[in-house]
């Protein structure tokens, strides 16, 4: 298995709020996790990447289990960027992860230009990240994580601090990430962060309730969920049309 995990469980104290969470990610795929507040996205990638530890169940990297060994593996891109720097300049920012892995100087000279242009941020080395804003500041956080070659990228509601100029901006990133065969999970209840999804994964109180396509999932109505534009359409002119309908006669 590329990434994933097997009957994996998980309480916080007395409070169970995953139960037998069994997911497998492909290689390139980009998967997204919805469900609605409270319903476990967060627990679920905390688990994913190692934050957090399952009392039941494992997490599989490459067909290894996660341990504080491989966990390196997984990146993790928080909900407010604000929280993930660390860095005086952009440069150091991006340079601290790989400092801490004992990147060679002349590789990690080349693995910033490389994440920095990746993200749109290039020539910004020397800038203060918290001058920057709130999608430039997102998207430093993509390039620190992106340095440090991960096999799969956790997304947690990455767009949702941010106004629409910096949620386009991460999402032409995610369309770059995408590109250059990336593995990205994202949890999100915005239609929008999850237009592209080949996949979507629904949570409801700690369960998966939903595995497979996003048209599919749309129609479905398995969880409360803001739906793309077109549904909404067809749903309001199928309402009015019965609305009409039932006029007539009336
Ligand atoms: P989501 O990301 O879908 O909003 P979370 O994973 O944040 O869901 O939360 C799942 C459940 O776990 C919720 O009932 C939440 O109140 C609870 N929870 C989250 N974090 C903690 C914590 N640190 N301690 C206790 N309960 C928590």
């Amino acid at each position: 298995m590329f990434f994933g995990c097997k009957n994996l469980s998980f309480s916080y104290y007395e409070k169970k709020v995953l139960t037998n969470i069994n997911l497998d990610v492909k290689k390139g795929e980009f998967v997204g996790l919805v469900g609605s507040n409270g319903s476990g996205k967060s627990t679920l990638l905390k688990l994913l990447c190692g934050i957090l530890f399952p009392q039941e169940g494992e997490v599989i990297i490459k067909d290894q289990k996660l341990d504080e060994h491989n966990r390196i593996k997984v990146g993790y891109i928080f909900q407010n960027p604000e929280n993930q720097i660390i860095g005086v300049t952009v440069e150091e920012d991006v340079a601290f992860g790989l400092e801490n892995i004992g990147v060679p100087r002349e590789k990690m000279l080349e693995r910033i230009e490389w994440a920095l242009s990746t993200v749109g941020l290039e020539g910004l080395n020397h800038a203060d990240p918290n001058a920057l804003s709130g999608g430039q500041k997102q998207r430093l956080a993509i390039a620190s994580i992106l340095a440090m070659e991960p096999e799969i990228i956790l997304m947690d509601e990455p767009t949702s601090m941010l106004d629409p100029k910096g949620r386009n901006e991460i999402y032409k990133v995610i369309r770059n990430l995408r590109e250059i065969g990336e593995t990205i999970i994202i949890a999100s209840h915005h239609y929008s962060d999850l237009e592209h999804v080949d996949k979507i994964i629904a949570l409801n109180d700690g369960e998966i309730v939903y595995e497979g396509e996003k048209d599919q999932f749309y129609k479905s109505n398995v969880i409360q969920s803001e739906l793309p534009f077109n549904e909404k359409i067809k749903r309001q002119f199928n309402a009015d049309l019965k609305e009409l309908v039932d006029e007539i006669c009336r």
